[in-house]
């Protein structure tokens, strides 16, 4: 009978393998960080002995959720600047307030909280765009996350660089520094087209290429941004990348909310992913992202909370929830976007869109032990006759108890493992008071 590191059971584990149905009463082995045995909770137990078992009755087990776009470190952020569009809210509160603040003490404090925030709700991989990221890197590391993280490039100067060569220099330095970790996926992130060039793009996307690391952008987020970009360059967002040659499946597209027909097909042909970030899009009145329609085309579209200043949360238990609920509205057809398929664009689409298929995503033999495991013993929960529906529809992000990344039991039974969570939290009001000290002044 060989040792192994947990077992994992649950009455159901979701395993997320296209066709693949729930599994009652299963269990999933895990040994020096991956799933070395999946199937019915008894047979695990004949085979394999555990130093820890987790889970049990009541509970379902799934594989870690995806946050295909954020900023981490903008959990500092949170609720700085509400009510407000995006350019006035960009330009009027969030660059100056980044500008101001913005160093490695500060990011590497806030993607602590950000980290322990996503973890407690069952996320385990996030796509970052960022400054300062080997101070991210470090945080997520320190916290036990598997993260992708963008080095931002703009074509103006912030608190990381001057200009985007600087921008690109500072992204390759991080690449070197990071390229090959277990947790840590570096990728190059060009802003937006709205403050990045075409030239600058096409230099992100060449280092991109000479390491073989992803790339991250913003993408046909507003009207406004659509309507600027065809001014100036005779095309909407998507078609100017396009034709420059940025579009592949190593890019991720946050928002593409204002994208035509042929820019969809143009998503689906290049096999670029999307990060869907619908309370973003609508704190911020940007609109909602044709997401049935880029589905319907064969786009991979995951989820993303984008950064807490504009969410206000890192939960993508909630953008499961809106986005299955607000697509079936906006194109009358309640059968769109059902329970499963949220949990797929959460789940095995999400690692697809980062290019982590072969890692995260699903419980599969092989894959890392990114393992979530959920409550349904809740009476918000009680009954349910579709494990999915009950997931999707009735479950929030504190019913997650337990999670682990990487065969790490970072969350147990609640309790954040990997740092004293209130002592996140205090750091946290002590970055707010120097931010609202300095604004009294
Ligand atoms: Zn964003």
């Amino acid at each position: 009978m060989p040792d192994c590191d947990y077992i994992v059971s649950g009455d159901y584990v979701l395993t997320m393998v296209d066709g693949a149905p729930p599994l009652r009463h299963g269990a999933v082995a895990v040994s020096a960080g991956k799933i070395v045995a999946i199937g019915g909770d008894k047979a695990i137990a004949a085979e394999y002995n555990p130093t820890t078992a987790v889970g049990g009755s009541g509970k379902a087990v799934l594989p870690g959720l995806i946050n295909a776009h954020t900023h981490a470190a903008m959990v500092y952020f949170r609720g700085i600047a509400d009510d407000l569009p995006l350019k006035e809210w960009l330009e009027r509160h969030i660059w100056p307030a980044e500008g101001k603040w913005l160093s490695d003490e500060f990011v590497g404090d806030a993607t602590e909280l950000a980290c322990c925030e996503m973890l407690k709700a069952g996320v385990t991989t996030f796509n970052d765009m960022y400054f300062f990221g080997d101070s991210s890197a470090r945080a997520a590391k320190r916290m036990g996350m598997r993260a992708v993280l963008g080095a931002g490039v703009l074509d103006f100067p912030n608190a990381s660089a001057r200009n985007a060569d600087e921008y690109i220099e500072k992204a390759e330095q991080f690449i070197k520094n990071w390229l090959g970790d277990d947790l840590i996926t570096p990728s190059i992130a060009p802003h937006a087209p709205y403050t990045c060039s075409p030239a600058t793009y096409m230099k992100a996307k060449r280092a991109a290429e000479r390491y073989g690391v992803p790339l991250h952008t913003h993408l046909s987020e507003t009207q406004h941004e659509v309507s600027e970009i065809t001014k100036k360059y005779g095309k909407p967002p998507v078609e100017l990348l396009e034709e420059i040659g940025f579009l592949d499946a190593t890019v991720v597209a946050a928002h593409c909310v204002w994208v035509n027909d042929k820019e969809i097909e143009i998503l689906a042909g290049r096999r670029t992913g999307v990060a869907h970030c619908i309370e973003s899009n609508l704190k911020l009145a940007a609109g909602i992202a044709p997401v049935v329609s880029m589905l319907n085309k064969g786009v991979n579209v995951a989820f993303g909370s984008d950064g807490a200043a504009s969410n206000n949360d890192l939960d993508i238990f909630s953008e499961m929830s809106f986005s299955a609920r607000v697509h079936k509205a906006m194109s009358g057809d309640p059968t769109v976007i059902n329970a499963f398929t949220a949990l797929e664009m959460a789940t095995s689409i999400g690692a697809r869109v980062l290019g982590m298929g072969d890692k995260t995503g699903t419980l599969e033999v092989g894959k890392s032990a990114d393992i979530v495991i959920v409550d349904l013993n809740k009476p918000h929960l009680a009954p349910f006759y579709d494990i999915y529906s009950v997931i999707v529809y009735s479950m929030r992000s504190p019913d997650v108890e337990s999670v682990m990344v990487n065969g790490k039991l970072l969350v147990d039974r609640g309790k954040f493992i990997p740092k004293d969570e209130q002592e996140i939290m205090d750091k946290a009001w002590w970055w707010k008071d120097k931010i609202d000290g300095a604004k009294n002044i």
